[in-house]
């Protein structure tokens, strides 16, 4: 069997960055000053194109991507130091979270220079938004069974389907969507990748409400829409090892433990002078956990740096993330004596409570299930 293991190593974020981190914490100290727990509490899905814009005018949208297409030629390190102090202070980056973490790389890896030319500075500058079109309404974990599809036409690819739980996407201009290209294909072969302009004739888009009552998702219709022919992101029939590289961007993220970090932050200020053994200990033990995943997350960072694939290491902190997220609000909720409500008559840290006790379930869905990744983690230890 050959040699495999976990590469976390004992990476460091570099004191340099340190200057960086004043910065930003600076920005978010003033720009959002009198920002409320229950929005924070939304953290990566809370959406404010006026937040964003200001984001970008600090050159913090695209870092380390090309100059020539608007980035600021930053290290992954540096990026990772700006995600952490908006995850931790719970700012709603939603609008160009997932144009700077995913759409954006790949464009940059399989796009066309027309395509990167007329999107990437867009992104940088705030202004283009992006979402996901992969999960439909039979296919999720088994993405490869996917039944939308694009057809050539006179003017270039007529796509029929449906997409689902497609965060974001009434509010977006874009969707990178994979769709089956060759009718008949086995499972991964004939999938194609596409840059679709939401806003075309024969596409509508239906909002769908959460269990909190929020509408962050949505139900994208695709009726015979008409989309140019240069639509096609990198070569047709590779959907399949591009989707798989997009979906290492999104899991090899801080995201996956900084859900709840307002939360957290709330729970420390309310109980620190406390001598109570039982908070000390609970809060210790979440703390701990906190650190270690912020170390195993770093680490993941440092292999992208170096280009190196950290899918394997990606997937393990994405689910012991997620395990460490949902157990929070149920820890806090013990410790601070507060019934969660989603009422905007209660408390700040009641709301947030309540938000978080609704949306947690859905950690451990979004961006790939426990099971799935799981599996990825047996597979890449050579269990399977
Ligand atoms: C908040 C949220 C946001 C989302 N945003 C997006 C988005 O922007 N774009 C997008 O494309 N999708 C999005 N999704 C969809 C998400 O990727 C899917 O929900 C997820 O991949 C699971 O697919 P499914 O819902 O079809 O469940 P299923 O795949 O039907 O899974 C149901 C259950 O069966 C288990 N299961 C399935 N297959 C196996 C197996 N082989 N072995 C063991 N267990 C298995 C799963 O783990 C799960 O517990 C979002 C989901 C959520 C909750």
């Amino acid at each position: 069997m050959p040699s495999v293991g976990f590469r976390f190593g004992s990476a460091r974020l570099p004191a340099a960055c340190e200057p960086l981190r004043r910065e930003v914490r600076a920005f978010l100290d003033e720009t959002l000053a009198g920002y409320p727990a229950q929005r924070r509490a939304y953290t990566w899905t809370g959406w404010d194109a006026t937040f964003t814009a200001k984001v970008a005018a600090h050159g913090w949208i695209g870092m380390t991507w090309p100059r020539r297409w608007g980035g600021g030629e930053r290290s992954a390190l540096e990026r990772y130091v700006v995600l952490e102090e908006m995850l931790a202070a719970g700012a709603p980056v939603a609008a160009h979270w997932i144009g700077d973490r995913q759409s954006g790389p790949l464009l940059l890896r399989y796009g066309t220079d027309a395509q990167r030319d007329a999107i990437l500075p867009r992104i940088c500058r705030g202004e283009a938004f992006f979402c996901i079109g992969m999960s439909e309404p039979d296919s999720g974990s088994d993405l490869a069974s996917i039944r939308t599809r694009a057809e050539r036409s006179p003017r270039g690819w007529r796509v029929t389907g449906t997409k689902l739980w497609t965060t974001g996407a009434q509010h977006c201009e874009y969707m990178i969507a994979l769709v089956r290209t060759t009718p008949g294909a086995e499972r991964h072969a004939g999938l194609s990748q596409f840059l679709i302009p939401l806003r075309s004739p024969g596409i509508t888009v239906r909002p769908i409400r959460d269990l909190a009552g929020n509408q962050h998702f949505c139900e994208v219709v695709f009726d015979d829409a008409e989309i140019p022919a240069d639509a096609l992101v990198g070569g047709e029939g590779n959907g399949w090892a591009q989707v798989m590289a997009e979906l290492a961007y999104e899991r090899s993220g801080p995201e996956r433990y900084l859900s709840c970090h307002p939360l957290l932050t709330e729970l420390v200020k309310a109980r620190e002078h406390d001598a109570d053994a039982r908070a000390r200990t609970a809060i210790g033990r979440q703390v701990a956990q906190l650190a270690t995943l912020r170390t195993m997350s770093i680490a993941v960072a440092h292999l992208l740096e170096t280009g190196e694939q950290p899918a394997l290491e990606a997937a393990v902190v994405k689910d012991v993330g997620a395990v460490f997220e949902q157990d929070l609000p149920g820890v806090a909720q013990s410790l601070l004596d507060v019934q969660p409500c989603t009422d905007p008559s209660g408390s700040p840290v009641a709301q947030a409570l309540g938000e978080l006790m609704q949306n947690a379930p859905s950690f451990s869905l979004r961006g790939g299930t426990r099971e799935i990744l799981r599996g990825i983690i047996a597979r890449g230890l050579g269990l399977r």
